[in-house]
């Protein structure tokens, strides 16, 4: 087992200083979903989940965007708001049931026109715009495949990703097409339909386009959706590894009972709620808690187009009243950073339920909540291959602040460790360091990488998936985060695969080898920081820094590229020539690296 990040907040060190936090009713509020964690657990099954969605008509199957929409004006809850979005200008837009239901239809209907078939894949590369949410949904009913790319991408990883998925179609921006698509078309070869929206809602007339809103226009708005076996192909989310290329995650139509579920029991979701995932839906928590479980529950959920902006989320949360807020560590603490002062000129009475995901979430912010929002952050834990929550810190518990909480009911976690000649052993004292596993049987576990078989295949031994992650089981059953067993980097909780920012770097004239690691960064969590070597020719200058930071901007985008770039003579290597990225992180944390024995001198 590789590298693990030493947490501060074990259970040991955290409980003096961060003590549980217990559950209570809150008076006036909603009974929770979930009032008896074990008697839930020891019940449940998959069917009776499975029995409060409705399926598609005459036992067609199961689809994602019928439950999500269609569902519910079948129960006359057409005129209710469903999404309301919130634009950076000011305005204000909403939409009901009833009209998702007929602009998701047309999109069905464009895509059909256009002769896309099952199981096509769909990108959708877009800022916070209703049509990325119509767009996503209407594909869903086609039978396609939505695969969100996140707008803050460059170029490289954009086409990297539409290749890589065989994309037939690319809903996109005007700006973003411009930007980032149409120089380099002829690098995605398979890429035949791009479907433009103006920001402004202008009319878009640009040769090799389609203008998406006027064939929506012209399309019809009823649509049946055709039968959809549980297991087709629904959803492709690229994630990042150590090293290779994005991998191409794939869920199916079945997911849809875990984005039911976990609303139901991690989120809490009530039919009357006003629900806020500040995720961006280009990756996985945007889409299955910020597009798809949402929406499931029939609640009012919104869309805030903008980024980050502390004085704005305050006042979100108090004037659209929201109720529960699904949010991230990254932005817990740039809302600390602004000071419990301008938490405190905003009221929000209403909210009721606060849960946050992608990184480790500090004890400290846990508790800031209470202070600041007046009520604790519920951490939980989930990966792009698990498809939905698995381990949270459920409203029926109580929050042990600086873990992510226990199973969810249908889930089962364990600790193990991996054995020399493969293998794995199941790691029995609570508090001792291991791998997290899963045993699979979840419906949105993924069904495999896109093309990638044998990847697929490393993920699982002895019957349990490895989730790459090192965690500890405290003795009541609580899981707490250690590290990654790999070389990932979680930025602003995005994951980041090493390799790919290597390879733009490596691509400059300049730079002879790359090694890419993620080194700990307050607000961020980790920030990505790059050394080099150069070629020949080349000496290392402030200038040339400049240079190689703005050329991996430029090709990879500001979420994936390097904040820091640092010059080294000669990368640390193994024996076998691998830049060792774990001497470079002990290196630049004054960590003691455990094992060096393949280190090549
Ligand atoms: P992604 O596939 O991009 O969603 O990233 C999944 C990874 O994010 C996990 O394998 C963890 O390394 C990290 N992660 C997600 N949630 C948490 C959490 N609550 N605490 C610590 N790490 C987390």
């Amino acid at each position: 087992m590789a590298s693990s990040t030493h947490n501060p907040d074990r259970p040991d060190a955290a409980s003096d200083r961060y003590p549980v936090i217990h559950k209570g009713p809150v008076p006036g509020r909603v009974e929770p979903n979930l009032q008896d964690y074990d008697a839930t657990r020891a019940g449940f099954t998959w069917q009776a989940i499975r029995a409060e969605l409705n399926g598609l008509p005459n036992n067609q199957g199961i689809n994602i965007a019928y439950e999500a929409v269609d569902r519910h004006l079948a129960k006359g809850r057409g005129d209710k708001i469903a999404l309301r979005w919130l634009g950076k200008t000011g305005d204000c837009r909403e939409f009901s049931f009833d009209d998702l239901y007929r602009q998701t239809n047309r999109v069905a209907n464009l895509l059909q026109t256009l002769g896309i078939q099952k199981g096509d894949r769909v990108f959708v590369l877009c800022t916070r715009i209703p049509a990325l949410y119509i767009a996503a949904l209407g594909t869903l009913k086609h039978r396609a495949v939505f695969c969100p790319l996140f707008s803050a991408f460059g170029p490289e990883p954009i086409a990297e990703r539409v290749n890589a998925g065989d994309g037939r179609v690319l809903v996109t921006t005007r700006r973003l097409y411009e930007k980032k698509i149409a120089p380099f078309r002829d690098s995605m070869p398979k890429l035949e339909f791009v479907l433009l929206v103006d920001e402004a809602g202008e009319e878009v007339d640009i040769p090799g386009t389609l203008d998406l809103l006027a064939l929506m226009g012209e399309a019809s708005d009823a649509y049946t959706i055709g039968p959809t076996d549980p297991e087709d192909m629904a959803l492709l989310h690229f994630t990042s590894g150590t090293t290779g290329k994005p991998k191409g995650a794939i869920h199916v139509h079945q997911a849809v009972l875990m984005h039911y579920m976990t609303g139901k029991y991690a989120l809490d979701l009530h039919e009357d709620d006003i629900f806020w995932c500040t995720a961006d839906p280009g990756w996985v928590t945007g889409t299955s808690y910020g597009i798809i479980s949402p929406l499931l529950h029939g609640v009012t959920m919104l869309v805030d187009e903008p980024d980050f902006d502390g004085p704005r989320w305050y006042s979100i949360l108090q004037e659209q009243k929201v109720t529960v807020w699904y949010t991230a560590p990254t932005a817990i603490r740039m809302l600390m950073k602004l000071g419990t002062d301008l938490a405190k000129q905003y009221t929000h009475p209403s909210l009721r339920f606060v849960a946050s995901v992608g990184e480790p979430l500090n004890p400290e912010a846990v508790v800031w909540g209470q202070q600041a929002l007046g009520l604790p952050i519920h951490d939980n834990w989930w990966q792009t291959e698990t498809g939905g929550i698995m381990i949270a810190n459920l409203p029926a518990l109580d929050i042990r602040p600086g873990s992510m909480g226990r199973p969810l009911p249908g889930v089962t976690a364990c600790i193990v460790r991996r054995l020399e000649g493969g293998g794995i052993e199941e790691v029995d004292a609570p508090g001792e360091e291991g791998e997290l596993v899963l045993k699979p049987g979840w419906p949105s576990m993924f069904r495999g990488y896109l093309h990638n078989e044998e990847r697929y295949d490393r993920c699982f031994v002895d019957g349990w998936y490895l989730t790459e992650d090192l965690a500890m089981r405290d003795a009541d059953g609580y899981f707490w985060f250690v590290g990654r067993a790999d070389d990932v980097i979680k930025s602003a909780g995005h994951l980041i695969g090493p390799f790919e920012v290597e390879s733009a770097l490596i691509e400059h004239p300049a730079v002879a080898e790359a090694g890419v690691i993620g080194v700990p960064e307050p607000t961020l969590g980790q920030m990505v920081k790059a050394f080099v070597s150069l070629n020949p020719g080349y000496a290392p200058s402030e200038a040339l820094k400049r240079e190689l930071l703005g050329h991996a901007r430029k090709r990879l985008g500001a979420a994936v590229a390097p904040k820091e770039i640092a010059f080294e003579e000669k990368l640390p290597k193994t024996r076998s020539g691998k830049i060792m990225r774990r001497l470079l992180k002990a290196r630049e944390t004054g960590e003691t690296l455990r094992d060096t024995s393949t280190l090549e001198d």
